[in-house]
């Protein structure tokens, strides 16, 4: 796949793009350009194209409106101690875009074309990538299913598209997050679609994330469809468990039974909590265990991980069956250690000892 470039004649102005990305938000503001590449059973994938960003008109009758056929992705660009710009494992967000358009019915994509075009866009846009640690560009390729018709079958034509969007850094350790353990609707089940990042899973989700609200939380917990019983993960995010303290400790996490989405950045922090001397562990883990191991003693940190938040410490947890806080409710010292080490690594000041950051600039 070849990239066109066709880039914004009239980019948002210096003056005005410097006080957006100074106060990022997040998904607040969107760059001057996005990549957009056609597929057709026929012909296959067209050539990306480097366009600005506008919006794009497609028939009511498109697939994608009506039954959902959706994937996405979200990774980051990070600004460099030197002034440059670093993407942190591009290709795991390739590869795994890759297998849930598998799972969605929906053409696969290249890593490398995958690749190709955030480097490409990020390249075009690099003055929207912020300057301050914690903060990144964070972009949004997705696909959609775009045949033109009512038809209920997988669809003849798809369009890939990648946006960007300056993000602030999410974290503050004053104000952990407080999780309702959600026993009523569930995110996933075996065969489902929980591997695959789609927006079905989302949509289905909302109602939860509402009830959860009602209960005075921030996010939702998921537990195993079948049992209800088993720790899945939590809103868009992936939950770690920490047992023990200091060097001894053991940094836990959900297996990946089918039902979870596999993050990149749960993967990640199992080889960076190992490079730090600690134990990793996945396994299973029912919430009656976290409720009893809190109250031990024994789990003294909760926390959860993902691209946007990169790291959020879990400080209470509500359900139908009582509530409770996790240590001093507070993020604990080891959730505050990996995500330090996470963060220095994404920003070029840790030593990238795994070859995960893919300069462009
Ligand atoms: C994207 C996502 C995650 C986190 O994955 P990362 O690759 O670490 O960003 C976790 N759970 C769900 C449901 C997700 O959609």
């Amino acid at each position: 796949m070849k990239i066109q470039l066709k880039p914004s004649a009239n980019p948002v102005p210096d003056v005005e793009r410097r006080e957006r990305v100074s106060a990022p938000g997040f998904g607040k503001y969107y760059t001057d350009n996005m990549v957009v590449a056609n597929w057709s059973e026929a012909d296959g994938w067209s050539d990306a194209e480097l366009v600005p960003y506008a919006p794009i008109t497609l028939d009511p009758a498109t697939a994608v409106f009506h039954y959902g056929q959706e994937i996405f992705e979200g990774l980051k660009a990070y600004r460099q101690a030197d002034g440059g710009v670093s993407l942190f494992r591009p290709q795991e967000n390739g590869a795994r875009f890759a297998r849930s358009a598998a799972r969605m019915a929906l053409p696969e994509l290249p890593v490398e074309d995958f690749v190709a075009t955030v480097e490409a866009l990020v390249k075009q846009d690099a003055g929207w990538v912020p300057n301050n640690p914690g903060e990144s560009l964070y972009l949004r390729p997705f696909m959609i299913a775009s045949e033109v018709g009512l038809g209920v079958r997988p669809s003849n034509a798809a369009m890939y598209l990648l946006i960007a969007t300056p993000a602030a850094a999410y974290f503050n350790a004053a104000k952990p997050v407080s999780v309702w353990i959600s026993t009523e609707y569930v995110r996933a089940a075996p065969g489902g679609t929980g591997e695959a990042k789609c927006g079905g899973n989302y949509a289905a989700s909302l109602v939860a994330q509402k009830a959860a609200a009602k209960e005075g939380c921030d996010q939702v917990v998921w537990l195993d469809a079948v049992e209800r019983k088993w720790v899945e993960e939590m809103g868009g995010m992936n939950l770690f468990f920490v047992k023990g303290s200091g060097d001894k400790a053991t940094i836990f996490t959900p297996s990946l039974t089918g039902t979870l989405l596999p993050g990149i950045t749960r993967y990640s922090l199992l080889t960076v909590a190992k490079d730090l001397g600690y134990n990793v562990e996945e396994g299973m883990i029912s919430v009656d265990q976290w409720r009893a191991g809190v109250a031990s003693g024994e789990i003294t940190e909760v926390f959860a991980c993902g691209t946007a938040a990169v790291i959020s410490g879990i400080g209470e947890a509500k359900s139908a069956q009582g509530n409770f806080t996790i240590g001093d409710g507070k993020p604990g010292p080891i959730t505050m250690k990996l995500r330090e080490h996470l963060l220095g690594i994404q920003h070029g000041t840790v030593a990238d000892a795994h070859g995960w950051m893919k300069r462009v600039l």
